[in-house]
Order: C-alpha cells, then structure tokens, then sequence
C-alpha cells in the first residue's frame, strides 16, 4: 500500500500509522520523525528544521522534498509506505505526484483524518512520548501518573512545540496550507475520510474499512 495520513496535527497520524504498519509492514514515513531524530542527532538538517518547527512554521519545501524523496528511493520503501507529515503544501503534493510518476507508481489512497480544532488543542497540550519507544500517551485518558510509560516504562516526555501558542500556529499553518490538499485529493479520486474524534481503536476500524 501507498498511503498518504493527512490531517490537523494531533489527529491521530502518527498512531494510526503505527497500528497499519503493524497490519501491512509497509514503511512509516514520518517526516516530522525525521526531523526530531536530526535535532537529536544535531545534524545540520535537524538545526535548520528547529528554527521552524519551535514556532509551528513548516519547514521550506525544498528541504522536505529533498529528504522525502531520499527515504522513499531507500530499498525497503518500495513496497509501500505511510507518508504521516507529508505533504503538507501542494507544491510538496505536486513534487510528490511527479516523483512516483518518475518512478512508476502512485499513491492507492489518501486518509484524511478529521476532527474539530478545539479537540486538537486539548489532545497536543496532553500529549506525551516514551523516550525509550517512542510510544504516544495522551495524560487524560492514560493508567498511571504519566511520568512513566504504561508499555515499557520508560521516561514520558513532552514535545517543545507541544505547549498552546504553538499548538495555536500549527492550527492556523495546517488551515492555511495543508487543508487546500482536501480539494486537490479530492479532484484525483483518492480522498477517503475518516472521523479522528475517538479512541485510538475505533478510528483504527474506520480507517480499515475506508482502505
Ligand atoms: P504535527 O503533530 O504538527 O503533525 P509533526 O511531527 O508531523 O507534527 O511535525 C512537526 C514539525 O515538523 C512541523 O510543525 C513542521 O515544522 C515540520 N514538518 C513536518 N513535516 C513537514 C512538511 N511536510 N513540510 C514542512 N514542515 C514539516
Ligand atoms: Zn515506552
């Protein structure tokens, strides 16, 4: 399967993408990932990312593109992957259509997650990450106190750009340049949508049944 999860930030796309991996062993693309691991890492990538990523801007589009396309010609990528972050303009869409073209392929399907904004608010400012793997809790609906993480027990933490102003401009980035990638979808027959307001299980049922 080739897959594009699009939707708000906190919709679900990142777990959604874990559970149909799981399912299709098809590779997870997350670019938002992969830009995390850089600044990790401290690589130039990562450094130049951070500047847009600590105020909820997108990164340039050249710069994603670059990196997308280097995982997707990475062998394991070839028999299907989940783009989760990507793409986020319609210049990245347009990239995207044109290098599978190139490479004689294309996308199956596109997933759109969708929810109200004041959900998303609530989700992101609760949302925390296991250190050790990469797990994704959210504090109001989790066991425990939330320091540890309820499957391995390793370190939870929150993301920097996880705290409401931020949370705000993502919003506000995601209405103004990824929502117009519903219609551009849309036009080439490949929307499927798919409602993101529940537990993580049930939209997982959903969003087998969409495919
Ligand atoms: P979100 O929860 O906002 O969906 P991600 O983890 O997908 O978060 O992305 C985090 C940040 O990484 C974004 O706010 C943006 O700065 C950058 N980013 C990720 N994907 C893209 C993309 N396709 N184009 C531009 N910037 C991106
Ligand atoms: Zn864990």
């Amino acid at each position: 399967m080739r897959l594009v999860l699009l939707g708000a930030p906190g919709a679900g796309k990142g777990t959604q993408a874990a559970l149909l991996k799981e399912r299709d062993g098809c590779v997870h693309v997350s670019t938002g990932d992969i830009f995390r691991q850089n600044l990790k890492d401290a690589t130039p990538l990562g450094l130049e990312a951070k500047q847009y990523m600590d105020k909820g801007a997108l990164v340039p589009d050249e710069v994603v593109m670059k990196m997308v396309s280097s995982r997707l010609l990475e062998p394991d990528a070839m028999e299907g992957f989940l783009l989760d972050g990507f793409p986020r303009t319609v210049p990245q869409a347009e990239f995207l259509e044109r290098f599978l073209r190139e490479h004689g392929t294309k996308l199956d399907a596109v997933l759109l997650f969708s929810i109200d904004d004041e959900i998303l608010v609530q989700r992101l400012s609760n949302r925390r990450t296991c250190r050790s793997c990469g797990g994704i809790f959210n504090l109001l609906t989790m066991e425990g106190k939330g320091t540890s993480c309820p499957s391995c027990g390793g370190e939870l933490f929150q993301r920097d750009d996880d705290n409401e102003a931020v949370i705000r401009n993502r919003l506000k980035v995601f209405h103004e340049q990824t929502e117009p990638l519903v219609a551009w979808y849309r036009e080439r027959g490949l929307l499927r949508e798919v409602d993101a307001s529940d537990a993580p299980s049930a939209i997982y049922e959903r969003v087998k049944a969409a495919l």
